[in-house]
């Protein structure tokens, strides 16, 4: 049984008519990365490199060298031979302060200089990460893919592929959709980037104007939410026009149920929690695309995150 499962473990995502959607991992630390390969991750779909640029001492409190965080990615990026990793340049500001970035006298932080604002702020940083990204990409049979946060419109995606270009990136280039600009935009976002990634956890911050952190506001953080669903699925639809990918970061993906909606949607693929990829893998094995579909529309007709997650477990269980 064990060998049936660990089988089971390296299968890539697809639905029963084997339509692929590769589930890859989440990251945010070096801890992870050995759960992600156990776990049958087909690479890494968001790997956020805060944790990687915390002091590393030489920077005697500032940015962490540029040495210091090649050796660290690559040794990521190593595990993962032949894979896509999604590297997120830093997300400094609100939910996430870095020491050496972040002012912390911003009345609303999470509205104010995180993400690619911050990074455009102090272009050296992002540079030295860039320069880091490609010095430990070297050599490696790996597929690197660089993308940046909060990126709010087009002028964002394009300051971004700028800095890219100019630091000699070997990379694909992408952004985050993580506010409704960017969801109703995706088609301009793609002028300048080549793919795109769903970060549910700051859209819906940003869709329903409820803090990620306040717990009392978690009617207002339920991906579930038809409103939210409209966002993705207006994403991945722009993305499918131009024929680029678009995957979906947040927590949304590790919810089975949730997960073949979203592939319903036209979402390209999942990254989630190593912990949530076998889940996912058995229930989108479970469902043709045909009702991964009929799911999604289910859902986006309804008008609570309750009734659409009933909606779309009917359509999934052949109710
Ligand atoms: C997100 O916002 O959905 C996301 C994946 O990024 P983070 O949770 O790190 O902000
Ligand atoms: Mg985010």
């Amino acid at each position: 049984r064990l060998k049936t499962e660990l089988a089971a473990a390296k299968e890539p995502g697809r639905t029963s008519d084997g339509h692929l959607v590769p589930l890859l991992a989440n990251i945010g630390s070096p801890a992870d990365v050995a759960a992600a390969v156990e776990a049958g991750a087909e690479g890494v779909g968001l790997l956020r490199t805060e944790f990687f640029c915390l002091d590393d001492g030489e920077g005697k409190g500032g940015v962490p060298s540029e040495s210091g965080q090649a050796e660290a990615y690559r040794e990521v990026l190593s595990a993962f031979p032949g894979q896509r990793v999604v590297v997120r340049v830093l997300d400094a500001g609100a939910d996430k302060p870095l020491g050496f970035l972040t002012a912390g006298d911003e009345p609303n932080p999470a509205l104010g200089m995180r993400g690619v604002r911050t990074l455009l702020r102090h272009p050296e940083v992002l540079r030295t990460q860039l320069l880091a990204l490609t010095r430990a990409a070297e050599g490696l049979p790996v597929h690197l893919e660089v993308m940046a946060p909060m990126v709010a419109d087009r002028a964002d995606a394009r300051a971004f592929a700028e800095a890219c270009r100019a630091a000699g990136l070997r990379a694909s280039v992408g952004a985050m959709v993580e506010t409704p600009s960017a969801a109703l935009r995706a088609r301009s976002l793609l002028r300048e980037v080549e793919f795109l990634s769903v970060g549910t956890n700051d859209l819906a911050q940003y869709a329903f104007a409820a803090d990620r952190q306040a717990a009392t506001l978690s009617r207002l953080q339920d991906p579930w939410h038809p409103a939210l669903l409209d966002l993705v699925a207006m994403t991945a639809e722009a993305a499918r026009g131009e024929g680029r990918s678009c995957g979906v970061c947040g927590e949304a993906a590790a919810d089975p149920l949730l997960a073949c909606v979203l592939t319903g949607l036209g979402v390209t693929s999942l990254s989630m929690a190593p912990a949530a990829l076998s889940r996912v893998r058995a229930a989108l094995a479970t469902c043709t695309l045909a009702q991964c579909r009929r799911a999604a529309a289910a859902a986006r007709s309804a008008d609570s995150p309750e009734e659409a997650r009933l909606a779309a477990r009917a359509v999934l269980s052949g109710e």
